[in-house]
């Protein structure tokens, strides 16, 4: 059996509360056989500043690029809030994402029958939702040049940011999504703007030509994104998956995540490219943050980073029956009405974070028998 090398990066906050659940889990498909993990740990964010004054050490860069897979659980806090801009907690992030060049993020929206209560909307449109958003990360206008704010001859500042794609990198992440939609419902939707952007009009053509050559035989339609934010809130079931660029894609994936409930409930994937043994650097992630609020208290939900754990089952090691295994323990424990504070309904009993991943656990190895 191969042994996949994981990095795991608790971060700050309720990161290490949660990151200690998916610890126990792996430990579990460890001893039960399922497979090998060979797990390492390190330091990212505010708690990296403190040991060593960067957002991340050099070392724990090596690792991660020397790991099959980074486990990521989230970073920041209050107490750091005036350190200087280049080793700001957040800065460790984004130097993983660009040093293992991550340029898809996947984040599904799932809604679980137990919870559809908990959504802002009508519980029948989002009851079974299963969607999932392949938002491009490295490109656009968060990274486009010119990015500047300069002072006009009149007195006045301008501020210029740059919308920018290229025929390559549209190409790779419609790859991800038309691949991805195969192993699913067989639809991709790609949002943009090409009613007034020219990186829409490329976008949609890219789309359209890799779809032609490459995936004719997934659904395929083009939709503007602005109205996708309005389908995703009127009718979100009617998509399987949707591809769009980084800033549609940043503000999409926000909507479609609320669909669902709770923070607490959100995994995600960042992937790089596939290199010549087929192989992808990959960070896997909870979408929340480091609720500093209740961190240290046990009142964090685990779901959304125990979720990161069976996406990097499914993604990262193709373990795909592990995978669902890890998933379907998710939605028994729900079934069965265990409930964090921030997925409970009024007057329901609740558990701890460590409460939600025993409980989990305690599926799973039903589920294992
Ligand atoms: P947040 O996601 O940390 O919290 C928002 C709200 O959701 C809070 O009320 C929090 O208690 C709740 N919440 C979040 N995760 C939860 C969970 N697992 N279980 C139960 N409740 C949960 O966002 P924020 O408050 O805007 O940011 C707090 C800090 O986290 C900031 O320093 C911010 O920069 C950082 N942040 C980090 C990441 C990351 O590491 N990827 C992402 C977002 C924010």
């Amino acid at each position: 059996m191969a042994t996949h090398k994981l990095l795991l990066l608790p971060g700050d906050g309720i990161g290490p509360e949660v990151a200690a659940e998916v610890e126990k889990l792996v430990a579990w498909f460890t001893k039960a056989g399922i497979a090998a993990f060979e797990t390492e740990r390190d330091l990212v964010g505010g708690a990296a500043y403190d040991a060593h004054g960067a957002a991340i050490s050099e070392d724990a860069m090596k690792r991660a690029m020397q790991a099959d897979a980074v486990l990521f659980g989230a970073v920041g806090g209050p107490q750091w809030a005036d350190v200087a801009y280049e080793v700001r907690p957040e800065a460790g992030l984004l130097r993983l994402r660009k040093d293992l060049a991550l340029f898809a993020n996947l984040r599904p929206a799932i809604c679980y029958a137990a919870l559809a209560d908990a959504s802002s909307l009508k519980k029948e449109l989002v009851e079974g939702l299963d969607i999932l958003i392949v938002r491009e990360l490295t490109g656009g206008v968060y990274f486009g040049e010119p990015k500047e704010i300069v002072t006009l001859e009149n007195g006045q500042k301008r501020a210029v940011d740059t919308q920018l794609y290229t025929t390559g990198e549209i190409e790779r992440i419609t790859r991800v999504a038309f691949d991805l939609a195969k192993k699913r419902r067989n639809k991709v939707s790609s949002a943009e703007k090409h009613n007034v952007m020219k990186s829409g009009v490329l976008w949609k053509q890219v789309v359209t030509d890799i779809h032609k050559r490459e995936f004719a035989e997934v659904e395929l339609e083009h939709v503007l994104a602005d109205n996708c934010a309005m389908q995703l809130v009127k009718n979100p079931k009617q998509y399987d998956v949707i591809v769009c660029d980084n800033l549609f894609g940043d503000i999409l994936s926000d909507v479609a995540a609320m669909l669902t409930g709770s923070l607490g409930m959100l995994p995600s994937a960042s992937l790089g490219a596939e290199d010549a043994s087929g192989k992808r650097k990959a960070l896997y992630e909870p979408v929340h943050g480091s609720a500093p609020d209740i961190a240290g208290r046990q009142l964090a939900n685990p779901i959304a980073m125990i979720g990161s754990l069976a996406m990097c089952l499914r993604y990262s090691f193709g373990l795909i029956e592990a995978a669902d295994m890890l998933e379907r323990a998710i939605t028994d424990t729900l079934t069965d009405g265990v409930r964090t504070g921030d997925i409970a309904a009024p007057g329901m009993n609740t558990v701890s974070t460590s409460g939600m991943g025993d409980a989990i656990l305690e599926r799973l190895q039903t589920l294992a028998r």
